[in-house]
Formats: C-alpha cells, sequence, structure tokens
C-alpha cells in the first residue's frame, strides 16, 4: 500500500517533481526552479560606508552576477580561468613585470 499525496506537482516545462517546500512557499507555483522565469537569487553581505559610520548589508544578486562577484573575488592565481599567455613556468604570476630600461 501507498500513500498518495495528492499535492505532487509536476513542472509544466520539464515535468521534474516540484520539491514540496516550493510548492508550500508558492503555491500555485507550475515550473520547477530551474525553469521558474526567476532566476535563482543569491544574498551577498557587502560593507557599506566609509571610516566609523559603516555598515553591512544584503546586496540580491542574480545567479549571472553571484558568478562574476565570485570570480571578482577569487585571487587571479586561483581563478578557474587563465589567460592564455599565462603557463606553470611564469614565476612573474598574472602580473606582467614591465622594465622600465628594456
Ligand atoms: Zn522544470
Amino acid at each position: 500500500m501507498y500513500t498518495v499525496i495528492d499535492e505532487i506537482m509536476n513542472c509544466i516545462k520539464c515535468n521534474v517533481e516540484i520539491p514540496p517546500k516550493r510548492l508550500e512557499i508558492l503555491p500555485g507555483t507550475k515550473t520547477c526552479v530551474n525553469c521558474s522565469t526567476e532566476s535563482a537569487k543569491r544574498g551577498v553581505p557587502v560593507m557599506r560606508g566609509t571610516g566609523d559610520h559603516t555598515w553591512v548589508d544584503l546586496e540580491v544578486l542574480t545567479q549571472e552576477q553571484y558568478e562574476e562577484y565570485e570570480e571578482l573575488k577569487t585571487p587571479p592565481s586561483k581563478r578557474t580561468k587563465f589567460d592564455s599567455s599565462t603557463d606553470k613556468d611564469n614565476l612573474k604570476g598574472p602580473f606582467n613585470i614591465i622594465d622600465p630600461e628594456d
């Protein structure tokens, strides 16, 4: 025997089962998170103000903006995307040292 739960909804776009928690928060939703026109949002804490007057604000970013933010936050040496001119033998790191005598 099994229990029939009448609240199970499948996404109208990809037919994936919509998580009950999503239905709970968004009753009447017909799409899963991936198919929703509202893309996932990320909250990023940001420091605002200057000097003694600073506060932490929460910036809401789209998934795309968040990825850009993550990339900016990551030191160049740890980024997954490397400049094609950089190879493992380049001990100068990500910066080009320009010799003025040259
Ligand atoms: Zn879907």
